[in-house]
């Protein structure tokens, strides 16, 4: 028996584990990936806290690789980290704070505009810009800048010789529309995932066992009393005061539903016993479309740094010029050309998430909708055109490869950057999953912290913003007690 069970050792789970071993209550964090001890993080694989390379290739023993259907017929693997640190730790390290004017439509009583900035800056360690008001020095995360790959630096330029403005900080709340720096949680060439920010001042206070899949959620009436699940020796149980759900975007859900929380009539259909009838649970599934543009490059790669460096912002449009191509940023992919992503960043395309049988081990059934639109295929079309002029303006490809249109056929993949897939919100809402301190509607002791309760989307990496979050909403519940 613990206070507290944190379900997903993943980038909020590793804050709120932190944040309730800190109040002074006993913490196991249950991972269903490989764990290190946090306390001696210079024994970590290189390969996790190498910044230059995602370490998410077919043969990665750190992720969970998910099929999922983006548009028509087409799927793709939609990879989450599987890991202490979770996607976090094996991501690509952009670590950007979204506008404050994407918070208008969170529920304000959290997330005004003041409290949002104040929890962005306690987060974080700029090294860069710290000393300003709306930058954090003392945070657990460090951010820093660094523009070193050729590919990075030949587009900036050919960036604001076209005319986009340049950003010294794409973090400062004036930000809006240019080109600039991207904001990475690296330190000298290093990772720094959640579980070294979070967990490592932490570490005596804190249990975790790696390994070891959460299967549900076990009740007492309505309160929450522990979980089951499976590991190397077979089935466990454990019980706790309070269950933290933070298995990510797609796990979460996938578990709410499992233990018969979400909506009753597909749970009905696979034989799963209704808990709670929450129609919001795997609704309203929100990503980052994006679609890349190979080219022949005129010089031999040289990716010094992180995978991606300079972002442009034009509208609902972010331009990524990847430092080298995916085969070099991810271990054991086959060779292929550089790429420009272009991504949408305000996409009307929402999917779902489904359980497929009641075998909680099972794959839940995940589909995104990209490009069904005609708002999201215009400005997608038209962030390939932008691309395309700065990539030919930078002199960095001999040859383009520019896709044709966005159709039903065109191979749309998404950021990974999964969200809301059971969202906050006021009590007359029906397709709200949580409340407005994080509680599960319904189920007294059970909260969800992590990307699933993203109100509404946000339209930049959610990384920062999922950190920023789950401290909010932790120490919300702590004062609350
Ligand atoms: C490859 C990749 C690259 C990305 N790049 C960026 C980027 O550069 N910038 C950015 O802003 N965002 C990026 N993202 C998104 C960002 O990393 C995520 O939004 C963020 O890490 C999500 O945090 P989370 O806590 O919601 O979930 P995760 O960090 O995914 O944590 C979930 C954890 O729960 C564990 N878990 C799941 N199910 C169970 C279970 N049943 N039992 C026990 N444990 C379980 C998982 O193993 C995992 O460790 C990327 C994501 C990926 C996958």
């Amino acid at each position: 028996m613990v206070d507290v069970i944190v379900i997903g050792g993943g980038s909020a789970g590793c804050v709120a584990a932190s944040t309730y071993a800190r109040a002074g209550a006993s913490v196991l964090i249950i991972e269903a990936g490989p764990t290190f001890a946090p306390s001696t993080t210079e024994s970590w694989p290189t390969d996790l806290t190498n910044a230059r390379r995602m370490p998410i290739g077919p043969e990665s023993p750190y992720i969970d690789p998910i099929s999922a259907r983006t548009t028509g017929d087409q799927h793709v693997v939609a990879t989450r980290g599987r890991v202490l640190g979770g996607s976090g730790a094996v991501n690509g390290a952009y670590f950007v704070r979204a506008p404050l004017s994407d918070f208008d439509t969170w529920p304000q009583d959290l997330w005004n505009r003041d409290t949002v900035t104040r929890y962005y800056n306690c987060i974080e360690t700029d090294h860069d810009f710290g000393r300003l008001d709306h930058h954090g020095s003392t945070g657990p995360v460090p951010v820093t800048r660094a523009i070193t790959a050729p590919v990075a630096q030949a587009f900036l330029q050919a960036g604001i010789a076209s005319g986009h403005r340049h950003l010294d900080d794409l973090n400062a709340p004036t930000a809006g529309d240019g080109i600039g720096a991207v904001p990475s949680n690296v330190r000298h060439g290093r990772r720094i995932s959640m579980a070294e920010a979070y967990l490592s001042p932490v570490a005596d206070k804190i249990t975790i066992r790696g390994r070891s899949q959460v299967a549900r959620l076990l009740f007492d009436g309505d309160t929450v009393l522990g979980v089951t699940g499976r590991d190397d020796d077979g089935t466990f149980v454990v019980h706790a005061d309070r269950v933290v759900l933070a298995a990510g975007a797609v796990r979460t859900p996938n578990l709410l539903l499992h233990s018969g929380i979400g909506p009753a009539g597909t749970l009905r259909r696979v034989g799963i016993p209704v808990r709670q009838h929450l129609p919001g649970v795997g609704v309203g599934v929100a990503d980052h479309p994006e679609i890349t543009i190979d080219y022949q490059p005129r010089r031999a790669p040289d990716d010094r740094g992180t995978p991606l460096q300079v972002v442009l912002h034009s509208g609902p449009i972010e331009i990524r010029p990847y430092t080298a191509s995916f085969d070099r940023l991810i271990p054991g992919l086959s060779p292929m050309l550089p790429a420009i992503g272009v991504a949408h960043m305000t996409p009307d395309a929402r999917g779902t998430i489904d359980v497929v049988s009641d075998d909680p081990f099972s794959a839940p059934n995940v589909e995104h909708r990209y490009g069904e639109t005609e708002e999201d295929r215009t400005a997608l079309s038209r962030g390939i055109d932008l691309a395309t002029d700065i990539l030919r303006a930078s002199g960095l490809a001999s040859d383009i490869h520019v896709p044709a249109g966005i159709g039903a056929t065109t191979p749309l993949g998404g950021s990974l950057h999964t969200m809301g897939t059971a969202r906050m919100g006021f009590d007359d809402d029906p397709l709200a999953v949580v409340d407005l301190t994080g509680r599960v509607r319904g189920a007294r002791g059970l909260s969800v912290v992590d990307a699933s309760m993203f109100p509404a989307p946000v339209s930049r990496g959610p990384h920062a913003t999922v950190v920023m979050a789950a401290q909010r909403l932790v120490d919300a519940a702590i004062s609350s007690h």
